[in-house]
Formats: structure tokens, sequence, C-alpha cells
């Protein structure tokens, strides 16, 4: 069903298609709107919800339980990276660290990286020291599954990429609406429970990025996406010239499938 919505999307569109999704931790309905001309999904009632009703001790272990094998992937595809752009020479914000576990595995493996993580966490893999709670001058920020959980994302992504000095590099995994099943209402992603407010389409995240002077680039086409910045010609060339081999792609695909609840 098409409708019309008197507000507006950040592409200037303002027609919208709308789906609803139960969700048991908010005790809710939550309305969807999929802006018509550039495909991206956000919910805009999130601002006013509870979110610690979602976020609560058991997400991490019952809802988000694929953190661990994403975790090993993306640090495949940083190695990967590596080999073309020295990411070791860089300093890393891991914004959302969480638990530590790729920070961790990085700072093991010769990567210079600092976790960001405002909430408290309990049980993590790495150590204290390198946890930080202010953001800071940083090279790289990686953000693993972070862009589906804002509620205002525009401004709050643009307020991160200031507030951490504008970054050479912000290297993130969100899954894209372009490659969504129909009907979009069984989409795994859309999913309020999980704490995903705001699904990305390649069009949306092209003009975030142009919005804050970044080049959009997907590498895989499927969820491993950089900004680069787009002053920086010469590394901008590099990564659109850096494809992931197919075959290396099709493993990765087959390996992620279940670990993005
Ligand atoms: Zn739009």
């Amino acid at each position: 069903m098409m409708l019309k919505n008197k507000n507006k999307c950040a592409c200037n569109s303002i027609a919208f298609k709308k789906y609803y999704k139960h969700s048991q931790a908010l005790d809710r309905i939550v309305e969807y709107v999929q802006c018509e001309s550039c495909g991206m999904i956000i919910a805009p009632e999130s601002t006013k919800y509870n979110l610690s009703r979602i976020y609560n001790a058991d997400y991490f272990i019952n809802v988000d339980y694929g953190w661990k094998g994403r975790a090993k992937i993306l640090f495949t595809y940083i190695k990967y990276i590596n080999i073309f752009i020295c990411l070791k020479k860089m300093n890393i914000c891991d914004f959302g660290a969480g638990n530590g576990y790729l920070s961790k595995m990085l700072i093991d493996n010769g990567f210079n990286v600092l976790a960001y993580e405002p909430f408290n966490q309990n049980n993590t893999y790495l150590e204290k020291s390198y946890y930080c709670d202010k953001p800071f001058d940083a090279d790289i920020i990686f953000m693993v599954e972070v862009f589906e959980h804002f509620t205002n994302a525009f401004e709050d992504i643009g307020k991160i990429l200031t507030d951490f000095h504008n970054p050479k590099l912000v290297i993130f995994t969100t899954r894209l609406t372009d490659n969504a099943n129909e009907p979009i209402e069984d989409w795994f992603y859309l999913e309020p429970d999980a704490g995903h407010f705001t699904m990305w389409s390649k069009k949306s995240l092209t003009l975030l990025g142009e919005m804050n002077g970044y080049k959009f680039i997907s590498l895989d086409d499927t969820f491993l996406h950089v900004f680069c910045r787009a002053s920086d010609i010469e590394m901008c060339n590099n990564l659109k010239n850096l494809s992931i081999p197919t075959k290396f792609a099709v493993k990765i695909r087959g390996l992620v499938k279940g670990l993005f609840k």
C-alpha cells in the first residue's frame, strides 16, 4: 500500500510504504516506513521508545547471538583490506565494541585499537585499559552492526563523525534493503526486538556519505561497506578497486547466514 506521508525523507521524497511488526520486548506494534525513492526504512516513533526494554542483560545472549561469528568474519575481511591499505599504521576505534571480542583479536594481531563503548560491559574479552567512553582522534572507525540501531540516524551518525574529528575511513556492516526478500515484513533484518530501527539502502548510504563529505563504497554488495573521506581521492580509488574476490565473498555469505539477528 502506498501512502503519502507529510514527513520528508532525507532524500526529499515524500512517498512511503508502511510496514508493521510486533515487538515482544516493547509490547507494541512498531510502524516502519520505507521511502519509495531511496529505499531506506525507518521507524519514526522509535525515538520515543524505552530501548532499555530491548537492550537488557539477555540481549547479547538470546537476541544478538551472532556477535562471535560476525567478529571472526570481520577479522578475515580486515586482514584482507590491510593487504591493500595499511590499517595497522592507523589508529582504530571499534565503535560499540561491546564485550571487546573483535578488538581483542585485532590487538593481538598488531592493530592499534581502542574500544569505544559508552555502556558498561561485564565479562569482557578486553582489558579495561583498552576501553574509552569519550570520542578521540581516530583514523578509522569500525562500526559492526551499529547502523541499523539508530533511531535518528542522519543526525546521530553526523554527530559521531564530527565528535571523532572526521576519520579517514569508516568501515561498517549493515544489511541493505536492496537485497531484502519479499514480502519485506518477513525480512529477518526488519526486527524491532533486535533493536533494528533504521535499515539502509545503497542510495541512502550514498546520500549520508555525501552530506558528511564521504564517498560510500560497498565492498561486497551485501554487508561490508566503507565511507572514505571524499577529499582522499587516492584512497577512494584504491577501495573502489578493492572488490572482494567472488569466491571469497560467496564463502563468507554462506557463513553469515543466521549471524545477523
Ligand atoms: Zn528517501
